[in-house]
């Protein structure tokens, strides 16, 4: 097996933290507690409930840079949480099945699949019976994230940024017929994008900002014009191929410039205050922000460009502790919500995956992904799309890893 993982290793993991911040050419040495290796022994199916899949391509998300950079902060809520001696990188992938063990009925030799289940669960680690949120679809809130896995000996699972891997049948999602390999690895993070939108629905006459428009906030203002289609729609974002996509994609309006001046404009909101060491505030703003950046900067602004009781939708996020001023939380009664990946929506009357509504959609037209992938690489030039992820470059939107 071809494949790449994070290894469990303190002082690597500690080298990798300090390279990060101090030496970020360090990064792209054997220091890294990212490890390639093209010679694992592919493992026997350890249950009858398990699949092995030969993977096609997978797509390079922000969670894989984040452990190629070991970023989850000490003071994470995630920290304390045993994780297992390898982390496999990649879960935004397309493969086909070629072995299914006894007891599996939902997947076939031959279905092409993609990861549903990726965070550490009973559907990615085959834990029987499932926990009440797996067994209803709401796999992102598991109550078993910290469990160990029935299968000790079991560490050569791969994922997504592996040539093949093992999984349970349960933790993927057959990838529809009609349905590119290329729109397959888009099918994950749009699902986040959709999920993000029908958690909580925006009431009609919403105006609505996405800060940051990357892969996520892209899918966003699509996923709002067809749940709802009467808001108004400003997208945050730089660069100019993103501003135009956005616009195609539904944008009412870019949002660029200044943020206080640019969302008083927006929603006609009071004069802007400024205090002595240059702190602004104003009254008005946004009913809704979907805040795809995370951190310090995003959120301190985030909650400044919101109106009396308007409603900020955390979709990036940092695992670090972070401050901001949370002074217009109070004073203005916001709502502050917090989007993990997917799981179960409601949609139409029916209740169904995230994973089959977004595929419903790109299948029918209704929502597109045409267009965002934009950089392809060889799984073992890994470090070359890692380089590329974080350099910030304006036409990057998602960077494929080709992994045969
Ligand atoms: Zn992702
Ligand atoms: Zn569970």
């Amino acid at each position: 097996m071809k494949t790449i993982y994070f290894e469990k290793d303190i002082p690597r993991i500690l080298a990798t933290k300090a390279a990060a911040k101090v030496c970020k050419p360090l990064l792209f040495t054997s220091l890294n507690a990212v490890k390639y290796r093209d010679n694992l022994p592919d493992p026997p199916l350890p249950a009858g409930d398990w699949v092995r899949v030969k993977n096609i391509a997978c797509g390079l998300c922000g969670t894989d840079v984040s452990f190629f950079k070991a970023t989850t902060g000490t003071n994470s809520a995630l920290e304390p949480i045993p994780g297992s001696a390898r982390t496999y990188l990649g879960h935004e992938n397309v493969g086909v099945v070629t072995e299914v063990g006894s007891q599996v009925t939902e997947l076939q030799v031959g279905d092409r699949v993609t990861i549903r289940a990726y965070m550490a669960g009973c559907d990615s680690k085959g834990i029987s019976p499932r926990c009440p949120y797996c067994e209803a679809g709401d796999y992102n809130f598991c109550l078993n994230y910290g469990a160990p896995s029935p299968y000790p000996g079991l560490t050569n699972t791969g994922a997504g940024w592996s040539d093949s891997f093992i999984y349970p049948a349960r933790g993927l999602a057959k990838v529809y017929d009609g349905i590119t390999d290329e729109q397959a690895v888009m099918v994950e993070p749009s699902c986040v994008s959709v999920h993000s939108v029908l958690c909580d629905r925006p009431k009609a006459g919403e105006k609505i900002l996405i800060m940051g428009c990357g892969t996520i906030g892209l899918g966003i203002v699509q996923a709002l014009k067809i749940v709802q289609p009467d808001c108004e729609v400003w997208a945050m974002v730089r660069s100019k191929n993103k501003q135009e996509l956005a616009k195609k994609l539904g944008a009412d309006h870019i949002f660029v410039g200044d943020p206080y001046e640019q969302t008083v404009k927006a929603t006609g909101g009071s004069e802007i205050y400024k205090g002595m060491a240059g702190n602004r505030y104003f009254f008005g703003g946004f009913d809704r922000i979907y805040d795809c950046i995370g951190g310090d900067w995003a959120n301190h602004t985030a909650v400044r460009l919101l109106k009396a009781r308007g409603t900020l939708m955390k979709v990036g996020h940092h695992m670090n502790a972070i401050s901001f001023d949370e002074t217009p939380v109070w004073w203005q009664e916001l709502r502050l919500i917090g989007v993990d990946a997917h799981g179960m929506e409601t949609w139409e009357g029916r209740k169904l995956y995230t994973f089959d509504l977004v595929q419903e959609w790109i299948r029918d037209g209704k929502y597109t992904v045409d267009g965002f992938v934009t950089h392809h690489f060889k799984l073992e030039d890994y470090k070359k799309a890692m380089k590329l992820a974080m350099s910030g470059a304006p036409d990057v939107i998602k960077i494929v890893l080709d992994c045969q």
